[in-house]
């Protein structure tokens, strides 16, 4: 997937588009969704343009990955979900029918989240 740089996280990036930041590193951006679909709903994205997980996982530096995981405990730190949990996961293109295609994890919490799919 070619990379779009009209896409919304790419305008949130670019601070052409409001969004609601509860953590921020040098290589990642976290801000709520704006349809929670849990009572904690955050999205994970890195700074730099990556289209999806293959992307990033191909393309980014040890840094920018190392800084994913920071943010995931950060995350975690901030609503103090270490002993209660959450959930993060992340969409990948047709399948996994990612609607935004900037690279972004959904850190959900907040609640008991229930089975993740029906199989
Ligand atoms: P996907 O389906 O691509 O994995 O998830 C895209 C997510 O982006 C959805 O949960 C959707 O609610 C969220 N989203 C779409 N547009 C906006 C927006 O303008 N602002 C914010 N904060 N989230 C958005």
């Amino acid at each position: 997937m070619a990379y779009n740089k009209n896409n919304i996280f790419a305008k949130i990036l670019r601070r052409e588009a409001d969004a609601e930041i509860v953590y921020e590193n040098d290589h990642v951006l976290c801000f709520n969704d704006i349809f929670p679909k849990s009572k904690i709903h955050v999205l994970i994205i890195p700074k730099n343009e990556y289209s999806n997980i293959y992307d990033f996982s191909k393309n980014s530096s040890i840094n920018e990955k190392e800084s994913i995981f920071v943010a995931f405990q950060a995350l975690i730190d901030l609503f103090k979900l270490d002993k209660k949990g959450c959930r993060i996961i992340t969409n990948h293109d047709v399948d996994g029918r990612q609607e935004v295609p900037h690279l972004h994890f959904h850190f959900l919490g907040g609640q008991d989240l229930g089975k993740m799919i029906n199989i």
